[in-house]
């Protein structure tokens, strides 16, 4: 783990200059914004932000990290660890559910602001911390994407495990998605009494963890970590690894990442957008709204449409600004996000455009 001397910044001295506009409720797009301040250059304390799954262990673990002094790359890796190894998650490393052939296949991104670099692995098999990995695709290749065979090889020099990642309970809700897919195939389906509970609502669920944060001296990084849309053909990539759409990073800026249907993320690279809105001095709040609706927009063939035209699927951002901003925005109501600033490790309620 690296670490650098630590400035530690006092938690009493926050200025409401900076940290004013968190996540403002539930703005529903076309609601007025909050004047704009300008943009501060370091945050009175660290600033955690992460999808929900990330409440409360592994905000709670960058923070300490960050006050340790950890580099942010690292802090907010050491934070996804922990849900990658949480066997009961089961859209991210161990116990992720697996491809259409029951095979876990995992995706990460890494980007650090303070030297603009990246790191990122997809479909890889065997090895249960992707994040990992990609920080060290990141600090120790000069390539940004390894994938497949070559990313697990990779994960073998660097001295990880190969393992199982296919949990008993994700195998039995794949085999009970396989044998109810059709009933002009041998497959019969199991004895419900067999199946883990809720294991129907599993079925196409997508599920990830994106963690973002800005240490006392402004320097930011991201992680995005998944096992992907469940039941995926193999070799699918999502939005995940790819710098851009689930996660970007500027260090003058923000940091932003992403969560829910994959494709739609790629087709409007929604990160860069969130950040590119930080960058014209949006609230985080309104840049996560801005990168949804630009989503919505590019939703034009009717198989993603409801019969309303707003799209059947939801897409999450997260993001954190330079100055310790920070806030999350969904298409959809309900959704909410785990923020650690110091005053509390919480889940806040995201802000959407449209109400489920
Ligand atoms: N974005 C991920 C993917 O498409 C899944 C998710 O976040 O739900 O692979």
């Amino acid at each position: 783990m690296r670490r650098r001397r630590l400035k530690r910044r006092s938690f009493l001295v926050r200025s409401s200059a900076v940290l004013g506009t968190g996540c403002l409720a539930t703005r529903p797009g076309g609601a007025t914004a909050p004047k704009e301040r300008p943009r501060a250059k370091h945050p009175p304390h660290p600033v955690v932000v992460a999808s929900a799954n990330g409440f409360p262990h592994c905000t709670a673990r960058v923070m300490e990290e960050l006050l340790g002094g950890s580099e942010v790359a690292d802090a907010v890796v050491a934070g996804v660890t922990l849900v990658e190894d949480d066997p009961s998650d089961h859209s991210v490393g161990l116990g992720g559910l697996p491809n259409e052939e029951g095979v876990v296949e995992l995706d990460a991104s890494v980007m650090d602001g303070a030297t603009g670099l990246a790191g990122a692995v997809a479909a890889l098999r065997g090895i249960k911390n992707p994040s990992q990995v990609a920080l060290r695709v990141m600090r120790y290749t000069d390539h940004a994407l390894l994938v497949g065979e070559g990313a697990r090889r990779f994960a073998r020099a660097h001295g990880f495990p190969e393992q199982e990642l296919l949990t008993d309970e994700a195998r039995k809700i794949w085999l009970y998605w396989k044998s109810t897919l059709s009933d002009q195939d041998d497959w019969l389906p199991p004895d419900p009494a067999e199946l883990p509970p809720r294991a129907k609502e599993m079925f196409g669920i997508t599920g990830t963890i994106n963690c973002d944060a800005v240490d006392g001296q402004g320097n930011l990084a991201g992680v995005t970590t998944t096992s992907g849309l469940a039941f995926k053909i193999p070799g699918r990539v999502g939005d995940s690894p790819l710098v851009g759409a689930g996660l970007f990073v500027d260090n003058e800026v923000g940091a932003a990442g992403s969560t829910g249907r994959g494709e739609a993320n790629i087709v409007t690279c929604g990160s860069a957008t969130v950040v590119e809105g930080l960058r014209q001095g949006k609230a985080p709040v309104d840049a996560c709204l801005m990168a949804c609706r630009r989503i919505v927009e590019a939703t034009r063939v009717a198989r993603l449409r409801r019969p309303d035209g707003r799209p059947d699927f939801d897409v999450k951002f997260y993001a954190v600004d330079k100055g310790g901003r920070f806030g999350g925005a969904a298409i959809w109501s309900g959704g909410r996000f785990a923020v650690h600033d110091g005053k509390g490790n919480r889940l806040e309620d995201m802000a959407y455009l449209f109400e489920s």
